[in-house]
């Protein structure tokens, strides 16, 4: 319920996983909530993404090797990690920011943070589940979740960062699989896949049906969610805050969450939120094939990752440092059809829909930025990266907690948002 400090009203910027995630957190203690959004409801990365779960995975980015990607990457627009030529400082600064954090010595410290969350975000994701009223969408259990090799080598590099892992206090519970053992499961995977793994205890969404029925939650619970409102500008008065839209239009309220995703940092950082979110593209679209997917699957050398969506298979991939805004680019979506193609069987690639670019919001240390600003009332929650919807109902309810003094999961402690 709510504390004699906890504000009255809230207004949470961005209609992603992060921003309706902390308002049904609020509601929970009885504050009231308006959420804007420049755009729709998940009209940021929280729409084509891969929708896992899965705490066997989630692990920052930061991996050693991804350095040496970087330097191809530059070359070869087909590489699964593009990053353009640019003069762009902010860029500069993230990309140089990032390598400093690719160290073996850093991603071992990152996996440990990430070891401590543990399944902290799937109970989160229950919480919502039994929550009222009840969310229309489910999460499902990935039964088990599988992960495909065109070689024994490839899998021998995710079988040493799952004994990482186990090292740094995590847990993941996988068995090795023959390509033939792989393919029964999963019919239509084919002779490209040569080895496989399964890992239980996973979970994944349909992204697209899960973010409608939370902000029907939301709005069922009592919020306003106000569309095509982007805010411009948002200013302390020193007893509230203002939030400043287009078209003339503003906001009163006790505080305000910034939750706008890549974006994060355009109103952030004149409150002294100084670390760079950039847009980290990913690109998706969905195919029918002859038999779907029943598996969300993962070919980590293509870096490709397939989530069955009802009646259809999402397929995403692609990690492209560039501007958040700039268009949708047909040789990213090009480049995912000729990872992916060898590893499956009975799929027209040419019959393809909802292509879709979104842009992850990565930090150069790979932590989410969630907490109070230099100012108490402007609270920011976002940079998630990679992970932001296993983390999006956890995240929710750190800030949630803070906002209304009570007490937020310890693990909050590692994304001070003003480091
Ligand atoms: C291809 C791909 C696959 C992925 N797969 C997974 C996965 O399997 N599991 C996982 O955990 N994560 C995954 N992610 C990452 C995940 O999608 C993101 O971390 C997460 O969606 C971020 O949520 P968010 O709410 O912070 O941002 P967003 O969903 O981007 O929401 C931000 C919102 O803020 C709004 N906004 C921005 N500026 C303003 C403004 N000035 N005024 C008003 N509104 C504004 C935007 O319109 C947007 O709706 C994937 C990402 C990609 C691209």
């Amino acid at each position: 319920m709510v504390s004699a400090t906890a504000p009255g009203h809230v207004v949470v910027v961005g209609a992603g996983i992060i921003g309706l995630s902390t308002a049904w957190y609020l509601q929970e203690q009885g504050v009231k909530v308006t959420v804007v959004d420049r755009g729709e409801v998940a009209s940021g990365s929280s729409w084509g993404n891969a929708g896992w779960l899965t705490p066997a995975l989630t692990l920052p980015l930061s991996e050693p090797s991804v350095l040496s990607y970087g330097l191809k990457a530059i070359l070869d627009p087909a590489s699964p990690l593009y990053i353009p030529f640019s003069t762009d400082p902010l860029l500069l600064k993230f990309l140089l920011g990032f390598a400093r954090n690719c160290t073996p010595g850093k991603w071992r410290a990152a996996m440990k943070i990430f070891a401590e969350l543990g399944r902290s975000g799937i109970d989160a994701f229950q919480e919502l589940a039994e929550g009222t009223p009840a969310l229309a969408e489910p999460t499902h259990l990935a039964d088990p979740f599988l992960t495909g090799f065109a070689s024994l080598k490839d899998r021998d590099a995710l079988v040493k960062e799952f004994h990482v892992i186990r090292e740094t206090g995590g847990h993941v519970d996988f068995t090795l699989m023959s390509g033939e053992e792989i393919r029964h499961l999963e019919p239509a995977l084919g002779a490209g896949v040569a080895a496989g793994i399964a890992i239980r205890d996973q979970r994944f969404i349909d992204p697209p049906n899960f973010m409608a029925s939370l902000a029907e939650a939301v709005i069922a619970r009592g919020a306003t969610v106000t569309t095509a409102f982007t805010v411009l500008d948002v200013r302390d008065t020193g007893s509230g805050v203002e939030v400043i839209g287009s078209a003339g239009r503003s906001l009163i309220a006790d505080a305000v969450v910034l939750a706008t995703g890549a974006w994060l940092g355009t109103l952030a950082r004149k409150f002294g939120v100084k670390r760079v979110v950039q847009a980290g593209r990913g690109y998706s679209f969905t195919v029918v094939p002859e038999a779907i997917p029943t598996h969300p699957i993962y070919f980590p050398a293509q870096r490709v990752a397939c989530t069955p969506l009802g009646n259809r298979l999402r397929v995403a991939g692609m990690m492209e440092f560039r501007n958040a805004d700039a268009p949708l680019d047909a040789r990213r979506i090009k480049a995912i059809v000729d990872a992916a193609s060898p590893m499956f069987t009975g799929i027209n690639w040419d019959d393809r829909a909802e292509e879709w670019v979104g842009s992850r919001p990565c930090t150069t240390d790979g932590f989410p930025l969630v907490g109070a600003t230099r100012s108490p009332r402007v609270h920011v929650a976002g940079g998630h990266g990679m992970w932001g919807i296993a983390l999006g109902p956890l995240t929710g309810k750190m800030v949630a907690a803070e906002l209304t003094s009570n007490t937020p999961p310890a693990s909050m402690r590692h994304f001070n948002p003003l480091r």
